[in-house]
C-alpha cells in the first residue's frame, strides 16, 4: 500500500508499518465541562513526535520519512543527510482531513 495524503512517504524504518500511526497534534479544541470538540484542522509536523503501533519505535516524525530519501541517496552520493527536501505543510497535509 502506498500513501499518498495524510501519510505520503511515512513508513516504520523498524517494521516497515506504513498503515497507521501515533503522531502528536495540535488542535483548537471548543471544550465545555461536558467535554471537547474539535474546531480546527489538525496539525502536525515533521518535529512531531510519531510512535509505531506495531513494533512501538518513536521519534520524530521526519525520522519515518528518511527511508525513500536515504534510498535515493544512496544512489547518488553516500553519507549526506539532509533536510534539503521541502517540509510539509500541515494545512497541505491535513487539507482534508476531518477532525476526529
Ligand atoms: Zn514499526
Amino acid at each position: 500500500m502506498v500513501n499518498f495524503n495524510c501519510l505520503e512517504g511515512v513508513k516504520c524504518p523498524d517494521c516497515g508499518n506504513e498503515k497507521s500511526f501515533y503522531i502528536q497534534s495540535t488542535a483548537v479544541m471548543y471544550v465545555t465541562d461536558d467535554g471537547a470538540e474539535c474546531r480546527s484542522d489538525i496539525e502536525w509536523s515533521d518535529d512531531s513526535h510519531t510512535q509505531c503501533p506495531q513494533c512501538e519505535r518513536s521519534g520524530h516524525l521526519a525520522k519515518f520519512k528518511s527511508i525513500r530519501r536515504a534510498v535515493r541517496e544512496r544512489h547518488s552520493s553516500v553519507g549526506t543527510q539532509k533536510n534539503s527536501e521541502p517540509s510539509y505543510s500541515p494545512e497541505s497535509i491535513n487539507g482534508d482531513a476531518p477532525c476526529p
